[in-house]
């Protein structure tokens, strides 16, 4: 259908080529072949695409277009690469009460990508909505990765620009447990957006996003497309503290 469209368009716009200009027909010929050929042929398929078993396992789905957005009971597999790195041995939180999700984003280069997060079940639904919200306005994402690709440890996963949700940790420098080790928080493109304590930066090699005056890419602030989608879903966002976490959203309960 889109190509026929385009050939009317085509046609049409030769016509009116053709009653502007005297040189006609040749001129006309060129332009139609250059516009026709320049059509993406892929543009009609997704980006990404689902196994059977991807779809019926989940437990709440979202679709925007052919993009599924879906919440797990957390598998075997992601399990085992979690034990003794992002969970820990605890009295707190279980895996019963933690949700993995597939989350499609744009990544810097606009290009489609299949991310994966580990959140507690109170926000999995709206990490469903805030994410297919984001995506659909084509918001940029470094990368989402479960952080125990990182050895659970929040300095690399943050240097590498990751973002994520749970990790059983303590807050950095401090004896308090983090609200990611519940999964109710979640960090965003952390390079660009580092949480700064005092003198501290995290992580270390953001110094140059510090200075919240100047403008870059990637920067959240409450024109920030990310800072409306997730306060609209009820979320704190850490930039407001007088500890500036800037990549920082988390729910209370
Ligand atoms: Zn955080």
């Amino acid at each position: 259908m889109k190509k026929a469209a385009y050939f009317v368009i085509v046609f049409f716009f030769g016509l009116m080529t053709s009653c502007s200009d005297n040189r006609q027909s040749k001129t006309v010929e060129v332009i139609t072949d250059t516009i026709v050929q320049d059509i993406p042929e892929l543009s009609d398929k997704p980006a990404i695409t689902y196994s059977d078993a991807e779809i019926l396992a989940a437990e709440d789905t979202l679709w925007y277009q052919d993009y599924l957005f879906a919440s797990y009971p957390i598998p075997e597999s992601v399990k085992d690469r979690m034990q003794g790195k992002s969970m820990k041995d605890n009295a707190k939180i279980g895996y019963d009460q933690l949700r993995y999700l597939m989350l499609p984003y744009y990544d810097f280069d606009g290009h489609v990508q299949k991310g994966e997060l580990v959140c507690n079940i109170i926000i999995a639904h709206d990490l469903l909505c805030i994410f297919r919200d984001l995506f659909s306005e084509q918001y940029p994402i470094c990368s989402i990765r479960l952080v125990d690709d990182f050895d659970a440890d929040d300095e690399a996963s943050m240097q590498a620009n990751n973002t994520s949700c749970f990790n059983y940790r303590p807050v950095p420098g401090m004896n308090k447990i983090s609200r990611h080790a519940l999964g109710l928080a979640i960090d965003i493109n952390p390079l660009q957006n580092p949480y700064i304590r005092g003198s501290k930066v995290h992580p270390a090699t953001a110094t140059e996003y510090v200075d919240r005056t100047k403008d870059f890419p990637y920067k959240i602030d409450k024109d920030n497309l990310c800072y409306k989608v997730f306060t609209s879903y009820g979320f704190t966002w850490g930039g407001i503290w007088r500890n500036k976490d800037y990549q920082h959203f988390e729910k209370r309960r």
